[in-house]
């Protein structure tokens, strides 16, 4: 017998479309003891099933559901399977191949609450945010090692995630080898060097590889400003479309060496990296009276959680009232946005309130999402948590 979770009356409705995270507040009660990670059916308060997932008595999300099948029990065949029409996916997409990196299974957009796979050339990296999957790690990275044969399996974590999920995790080669010190990727005819160990996140962002073409379009003759640049991502891009100059700004000395690398590494001569804080930058510039061609905003998430909303409003309002006063008559400015919880309708009136303000023309000449390697769930909207908006400032 599958150890179930009951929901509390009328609380059925989102898991029946598929929803993947049940919280505690809609639980009534749990019945046959499982520990944590453990299998457990969801049931609707007259007992009728609603879906599998896994249990964590220790995170808000109390049950993540993978299956809405009552017959199929949560096994290696099961995560095989997902795994395998992730892969697909990309594959269908033409996203891989020898040298290439992609974003292979991404957490609820593939169906796989809390667990994110990136493919960087033979290499991959493999981040749990759910205990119930980081248990099964070594199942997955048996999957992986079937499907994929990559040379090596590298495990990366989240700060924070130990005390939301009660996971004890760390660093370190999964399964296979190493990579080498200069694993580098290939993207838009650019080679980027990819730390994947030390890197943030998973070592590289392949969630603004379109966004970042769309956005050296506009840079050949102009001068550019990417800010919040890690490695150089928007602003190699930019170099090698034809920009006059480009300035990358980051806080992060590490990335920053690794941008230089990368653009020596591609023969972009008039690219500089700068160590500084974007907020205090941006003033800075705007004191001396300088104007950029296109700027590049691209700044990490804001909001973490609902309590966090207004904060980050601001800097985000913040940072579009610098770049527009930055910004040359007849510019644009890339304006990307990562926190799911605030939403593009949110950003549009944002812009629009911040055009008023400082009394300039903006029009909204894009509004761009993640690329397809992280799709969007339509039974998970949370999974929509990228926004690029390509704005012209006259
Ligand atoms: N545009 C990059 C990804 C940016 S991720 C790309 O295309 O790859 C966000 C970056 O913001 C990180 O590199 C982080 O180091 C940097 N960062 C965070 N806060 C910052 C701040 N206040 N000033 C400057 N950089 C900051």
């Amino acid at each position: 017998m599958v150890p179930s979770v009951i929901l509390k009356p009328k609380r059925a409705q989102p898991f029946f479309a598929r929803h993947p995270w049940v919280y505690a507040g809609a639980i009534d009660r749990v019945e046959g003891n499982p520990p944590d990670g453990a299998e457990v059916d969801l049931l609707s308060t007259t007992g009728n099933f609603v879906a599998r997932g896994l249990f964590n008595s220790q995170s808000k999300i109390r049950v993540r559901l993978y299956s809405w099948d009552a017959d199929r029990p949560l096994d290696r065949n099961f995560f095989r399977e997902r795994i395998r029409r992730a892969i697909g996916l990309r594959d269908s997409l033409q996203m891989r191949g020898p040298g290439r990196g992609c974003r292979l299974v991404f957490s609820e957009a593939d169906g796989l609450s809390g667990c994110t796979t990136d493919e960087y050339g033979g290499w991959l990296t493999v981040q749990f945010t759910a205990l119930g999957l980081a248990q099964r790690r070594d199942l997955i990275a048996d999957v992986l090692n079937e499907l994929v044969r990559p040379r090596g399996i590298y495990l990366r974590t989240e700060k924070g995630v130990g005390v939301l999920e009660g996971l004890e995790l760390h660093d370190g080669l999964l399964s296979g080898d190493l990579p080498p010190a200069d694993l580098s990727i290939e993207e838009n005819g650019l080679t980027f060097l990819v730390n994947i160990a030390e890197g943030q996140k998973t070592g590289f962002y392949h969630d603004q590889r379109d966004n970042r073409q769309a956005a050296a379009r506009l840079a050949a003759g102009r001068t550019v400003l990417d800010a919040f640049c890690y490695t150089g991502g928007f602003g190699l891009h930019a170099a090698k479309a034809g920009a006059t100059s480009v300035e990358c700004i980051d806080v992060s000395e590490p990335a920053l060496a690794l941008g230089r690398r990368n653009a020596e590494r591609n023969g972009l001569s008039n690219v500089t990296f700068t160590r500084a804080d974007v907020f205090r930058h941006l003033e800075t510039l705007v004191k001396e009276g300088r104007r950029y061609g296109v700027l590049v905003l691209d700044p990490p998430k804001f909001a973490r959680n609902r309590a966090a909303i207004p904060e980050a409003l601001r800097g985000y309002r913040q940072l579009l009232k610098q770049s527009i006063r930055l910004v040359e008559p007849e510019g644009f400015v890339v304006f990307c946005c990562c926190s799911g919880l605030i939403g593009a309708d949110m950003l549009i009136e944002l812009i629009s309130q911040v055009a008023g303000e400082e009394k300039r023309d903006v029009q909204i000449l894009e509004r761009r999402g993640a690329a397809p390697d992280h799709p969007v769930a339509a039974s998970c909207l949370e999974t929509a948590y990228l926004k690029c908006f390509i704005l012209r400032v006259s």
